[in-house]
């Protein structure tokens, strides 16, 4: 399977956030836990209680390390939901938009794949990284 996919969009209702219980929009999703772009802020500054999710056995789309969450975002001009297997490193990269111009090229190369581009992605767009994948606005990590 591949570690960056597209998933089949949900049909139930749309989730709340599973922290402040917001509800608007398909939000971006780790694991099973749905969170608003507010929240998902707060967990890349380090604010919100801290990740603690069972890893599955898939490798990382980045590391090839085993050991994974499952990030599902809704790419801009996309009728389906994309899921990126990334270890914990990783993923608190993606969300803290300080991915490495490695990490970037990886994730880039793979969503291609998929007909997609970096800039329908939120977290990896134009404002946080430059065609070279440097992050331009990394969240700063408080923790
Ligand atoms: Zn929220
Ligand atoms: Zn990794």
């Amino acid at each position: 399977m591949h570690h960056v996919r597209f998933v089949t969009a949900e049909t139930e209702a749309t989730p709340a956030c599973s922290l402040c219980s917001a509800q608007n929009r398909p939000w971006d999703k780790i694991a099973t836990k749905t969170y608003c772009p507010h929240c998902m802020e707060s967990l890349a500054v380090g604010e919100a209680e801290p990740l603690i999710v069972r890893t599955e056995g898939r490798r990382c789309a980045v590391c090839h390390q085993q050991g994974t969450l499952r990030y599902l975002t809704h790419p801009l001009h996309s009728s389906k939901p994309v899921e990126i297997d990334l270890c914990g490193e990783h993923l608190r990269a993606l969300i803290a938009r300080r991915l490495g111009p490695h990490a970037f090229a990886q994730l880039r190369r793979q969503l291609v794949t998929l007909g997609l581009n970096v800039s329908q992605i939120f977290l990896l767009h134009e404002a946080f990284y430059d065609s070279f994948g440097r992050a331009l606005q990394p969240a700063i990590d408080l923790s």
